[in-house]
């Protein structure tokens, strides 16, 4: 999910912001961030220089002894004054920009060189706008009214209309804890006292409505958007408010179930009922349990079932689904047996299928840990509650049941293959033939041949058919229908000619980190293509940009967490400054979309061809040193010698890499 209005906004301030070049330019640099306006103003070689090491030139570049190993004898240490970057290729192995080396030498994080080389370069740093801190400020604020009006909610179940829903949660079996734990509470009716509360907790009506607590009328009446209802707080993984649910106590009354509006806190895709209580379970369970509604989730946990978590009567969504993967790689989805229940499965199921076995293949648990390769499969299962039972009555009448259930639950596709069977004659041929023609593209997506080949089994003896008259209707796994009826392909601009100059690197490496940002999960994909082609993981070396390197430690660090989406997490954790230049970036990469195929291989290119120039670079000083120890007779030269073989060795799988990876088919925005 894009926070597009706060990129926007961000990007409306910075516009209008400071721009010390000519007006002429005005269109091509005001989107010059001021990390990258510093290293235009700054020659890497003067601060080197400037630090106490004796450059030489050699070749359009200087070299000289590292200053952050003992050396005295091998000027592996090499300043790129075109690229602005400099690396040592000796011990440390390690490079950067003119950041990288002021944070490394003087031992500052990234916002104090920044602030110190802005100084030197005489650039003014933008600081946090108002209209930001505004921004922040107000979510904050909207989270405080909204736990006033849980507050509020909480106590009227104890006026008499109250007490009546007070009785029905008793009825429903739930402990006068659970109602508390839950904080469940009563909306009347009328405006007014839930106004009076709110306001005497110190906010205003605009607020309330900024909230979702109101609504408003055409003729621009303010009424209480959630009446005689019966309110469950929902709040995020965080703990923190972020909406509600409310049941309808009346029949009549539509809908049954009401959420607050999609606003700046509430994110209906992004949020699963019970999550904040139910987050520490699905981790030490390693299962998460999916029921389908409120009360579901809360007698399950009372009943010592606390790893079910809910959709809230959405189809589950592939962000949902990405927050549990960090917890679990095992999600049973426990459903209603009826027709719509299964129909929400089979929903659920194409979701699932998509952002977990395809899109984010190599799957790790929550802490970050790669698992092995075994593991990594997500194992999504299907229970089918009986006899149209919800799960709070079979916990109530046998808690021993609910186990039960989830053991028997089945792998997607045998629930579908069984679910779609059930009732109907299948003696029939067509019959057969349309389960088939159903079931049969769900296999081909399975990404194990084993599993399909049983899979394949089962559909053969539940028909009762030939299993290889089956294999000969079986659609090849790259075309499988089901994946063509995907309508994401608008979303990528049509493929046109490149410019013939070459990219420069901080081209190529912030149209990475735009596709990176965005889904840091890719980042797990890459990895393993790389350790497929026998080539290390991906790591903050394999840039030369600080704003670069640092985008990318986020970007690594937002996946050890689970506290928040990793995109929010990394855009949080971004040193201000870098923000603008992460808008940037955001912006110019936006047409891309990170689950298409194509952008993803494009990516794995780019960062092949990155990292080759990085190599070539270095058997380049390498053969520069290797001379250099020849003429002054030092045994070193042998030494240089391994590192280019072992560099021309990384570089043969390079290339075999780059050989067998489609041609760019995604046009770079940058
Ligand atoms: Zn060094």
């Amino acid at each position: 999910m894009l926070p597009c209005s706060f990129l926007q906004s961000n990007w409306a301030v910075y516009l209008g912001g400071y721009n010390p070049l000519p007006a002429v330019f005005a269109g091509m640099t005001a989107t010059m961030s001021n990390v990258e306006e510093i290293k235009a103003r700054l020659a890497i070689e003067d601060i080197v220089s400037e630090s106490g090491v004796q450059l030489r030139r050699a070749g359009k570049n200087l070299s000289g002894f590292c200053p952050f190993h003992s050396n005295t004898r091998t000027p592996s240490f090499v300043v790129f004054p075109e690229s602005g970057t400099w690396r040592c290729f000796g011990q440390c192995n390690e490079g950067g920009d003119v950041f990288k080396y002021v944070m490394k030498k003087e031992g500052l994080d990234f916002t104090e060189a920044l602030r110190r080389l802005a100084d030197r370069a005489g650039v003014q740093l933008r600081p946090q706008s108002p209209m930001e801190q505004a921004a922040k400020e107000q979510h904050g604020r909207l989270r405080e009214a909204l736990d006033a009006a849980v507050r509020f909610y909480q106590a009227q179940l104890q006026t008499p209309a109250g007490t009546q829903v007070l009785s029905y949660l008793r009825g429903r079996n739930l402990t006068d804890e659970t109602i508390a734990a839950f904080e469940l509470g009563y909306a009347p009716e009328a405006l007014e006292p839930l106004a009076a509360a709110i306001q005497q907790a110190g906010f205003t009506l605009d607020e309330m409505m900024e909230a979702g607590l109101l609504s408003q009328s055409d003729d621009g009446r303010r009424f209480a958007r959630f009446r005689h209802r019966l309110m469950f707080p929902i709040r995020d993984a965080n703990g923190k408010m972020a909406g509600f649910g409310a049941r309808a106590l009346r029949d009549e009354a539509t809908p049954k179930y009401l959420n607050s509006a999609q606003g700046p806190l509430f994110d209906k895709g992004n949020l699963l009922y019970g999550m904040d209580k139910a987050r520490k379970h699905i981790r030490t369970q390693d299962e998460a349990v999916l029921v389908e509604g409120y009360m579901d989730v809360i007698a399950l946990h009372q009943a010592g079932f606390p790893n079910a978590v809910s959709p809230m009567g959405t189809a589950l969504g592939g962000q949902q689904l990405r927050t549990l993967k960090r917890l679990t790689t095992r999600i049973v989805l426990a459903l209603d047996a009826d027709a719509a229940g299964d129909k929400a499965t089979l929903r659920g199921l194409e979701v699932a299928r998509k952002s977990l076995d395809r899109e984010a293949d190599p799957v790790f648990d929550a802490r970050g840990l790669l698992r092995h390769e075994g593991r990594l499969q997500a194992d999504i299962r299907v229970t089918a509650l009986p006899d149209g039972k919800d799960p709070d009555e079979i916990v109530a009448a046998d808690p021993e049941a609910w186990p039960k259930l989830l053991l028997a639950a089945r792998p997607i596709v045998e629930h579908v293959m069984y679910s779609l069977a059930a009732g109907k004659d299948l003696q029939d041929a067509k019959i057969k033939r349309e389960l088939a023609t159903q079931v049969l593209p769900l296999i081909a997506d399975v990404p194990s041949p084993v599993e399909r080949d049983s899979y394949t089994q089962k559909l053969a003896r539940l028909l009762q058919v030939d299993e290889r008259s089956l294999m000969a209707e079986r659609p090849a796994r790259a075309t499988a229908p089901r994946r063509r009826a995907q309508p994401t392909a608008p979303s990528l601009p049509e493929a046109r000619p490149m410019p013939s100059i070459e990219d420069s690197t901080v081209r190529l490496e912030s149209h990475c980190m735009g596709i990176i940002i965005r889904q840091p999960e890719l980042l797990y994909r890459v990895d393993r293509s790389l350790l497929e082609s026998g080539l290390p993981r991906l790591s903050i070396s394999d840039f030369e940009h600080s704003d670069h390197q640092e985008m990318f430690r986020l970007s690594r660090e937002a996946l050890d967490q689970d506290v928040q989406e990793p995109y929010s997490y990394a855009l949080q954790n971004l040193p201000m400054p870098l923000l603008d230049r992460a808008e940037e970036i955001l912006l110019r990469t936006e047409k891309l979309d990170p689950e298409d195929d194509k952008v993803f291989e494009d990516l794995l290119r780019t960062f092949l061809l990155l990292r080759r120039r990085l190599l070539r670079k270095s058997n380049e000083q390498m053969r520069y040193l290797q001379q250099t120890a020849q003429q002054e007779g030092d045994l070193k030269a042998s030494e240089y010698q391994q590192v280019m073989i072992q560099n021309t060795l990384t570089l043969q799988r390079l290339d075999k890499a780059l050989a067998t990876s489609p041609k760019r088919s995604v046009p770079r925005a940058l």
